[in-house]
């Protein structure tokens, strides 16, 4: 709970709960925390409470999302949520529906403050951190979306709005929640960072085995101070190094995202530099590449897909694992990197490709 914000309904731990149901008989709260968690229900729809409780509980813990505007895409597998948080701020959150797995790629800021040039909400700026409950919650709503068609939610993946290292607490928070109370395997669920190195290491030390994900986007000091502008704080080497030790200690896959961006990222060298790289994280360290997503603060345009897929298969042939991300909802500007919650973002003075060119 953060100090001077009313408490809203997943912000409270089960023993805060506990609390609030003090003069209430003990298996209430194992009946409230089911309905929340298990059945995902608002208050008012946990028939086995009596009425008036559930009265007391909608007034007196609010969720703490607004729902704005719902776009799908996709033929409906791709729901993208925008949210108005207390404040004012705005956040979106997306649903994936596979064939074999339905995941939910949540925020952890209200923008971010990581300057990546490419990336819409970085292009936005950063206004505030998420609250445990603004996370929790982001992934109940979502699954309750999924659970009208009949699915249910079985991945995370802290790849939305924000830098989940620079809100660690919140984000670790909610994932012990969507972990123990929501009931989603720790394997299920992924962390991306651009590669701040404390997160990773503070990370390393928390119980549960998460998948890690570094945004890594270039595999020389040069070209990813460039891209990734907190590379000048925690450059390549030691961020190999907290990766290592992640692997090590969680025997978690470690994955790199590569967002391939014409001309700029994309050439042999790049793909002999990149699996130098994962050798050094071998067997494990995987690379998703990602054709870069239009934003509209970035002129140079992503790879062609033909030349994304000859990436690929020159990383195969080093020696390195390498997937394609399949894209999902460009048309409703919920791909990777293009989540701005309708926040206007900075346009950067046109710079050619060639200025990241050795
Ligand atoms: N801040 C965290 C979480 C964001 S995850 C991180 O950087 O990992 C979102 C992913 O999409 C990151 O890998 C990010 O670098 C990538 N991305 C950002 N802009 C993109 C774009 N325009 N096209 C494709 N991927 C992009």
């Amino acid at each position: 709970m953060s100090a001077g914000r009313t408490a809203t309904r997943y912000d409270l731990t089960r023993d805060e709960f506990g609390v609030l149901l003090d003069d209430e008989p003990r298996y209430r709260l194992d009946q409230v925390w089911a309905g929340l968690y298990e059945q995902l229900a608002d208050p008012a729809d946990i028939t086995n409470l009596p009425k008036a409780l559930r009265a007391r509980l909608d007034g007196e813990l609010p969720l703490a999302l607004d729902l704005v505007a719902e776009s799908v895409s996709d033929k409906g597998d791709t729901v993208k949520f925008l949210w108005e948080l207390d404040g004012g701020s705005r956040i979106e959150t997306v649903l994936m529906l596979y064939p074999d797995r339905a995941t939910v790629c949540v925020s952890s800021q209200a923008g971010c403050a990581m300057a990546c040039g490419f990336c819409a909400t970085g292009q936005a700026g950063f206004t505030r951190h998420l609250t445990t409950g603004e996370i929790v919650e982001q992934v109940v709503r979502a699954a309750r979306s999924a659970k009208k068609s009949g699915r249910r939610v079985s991945n995370i993946v802290f790849m939305g709005m924000g830098e989940p290292m620079a809100n660690l607490d919140c984000v670790w928070a909610a994932t012990d929640r969507i972990h123990g109370d929501i009931g989603l395997s720790a394997r299920h669920i992924t962390i991306s960072t651009v590669g701040i190195i404390p997160g990773i290491q503070a990370l390393k030390d928390l119980p549960l085995p998460v998948n890690l994900a570094v945004s890594l986007h270039a595999a020389n000091d040069k070209l990813r101070n460039e891209l990734v502008p907190i590379n000048k704080r925690y450059p390549i080497n030691d961020l190999l190094d907290a990766c290592a030790e992640y692997l090590e200690v969680k025997n978690r896959r470690v994955s790199f995202e590569w967002a391939m961006i014409d001309g700029v990222n994309d050439r042999g060298s790049d793909a002999e530099e990149l699996a130098e790289l994962c050798w050094k994280l071998r067997p494990s360290a995987h690379v998703n590449l990602i054709p870069l997503n239009s934003t509209p603060g970035y002129p140079t345009r992503g790879t062609p897909l033909k030349r994304v897929h000859e990436f690929r298969d020159r990383l195969e042939e080093l020696g390195a694992n390498a997937t394609v991300r399949r894209n999902r909802g460009n048309d409703i500007d919920a791909a990777c990197g293009q989540l701005a919650a309708g926040q206007t973002v900075k346009l950067t003075t046109k710079r050619a490709a060639t200025e990241w060119s050795p």
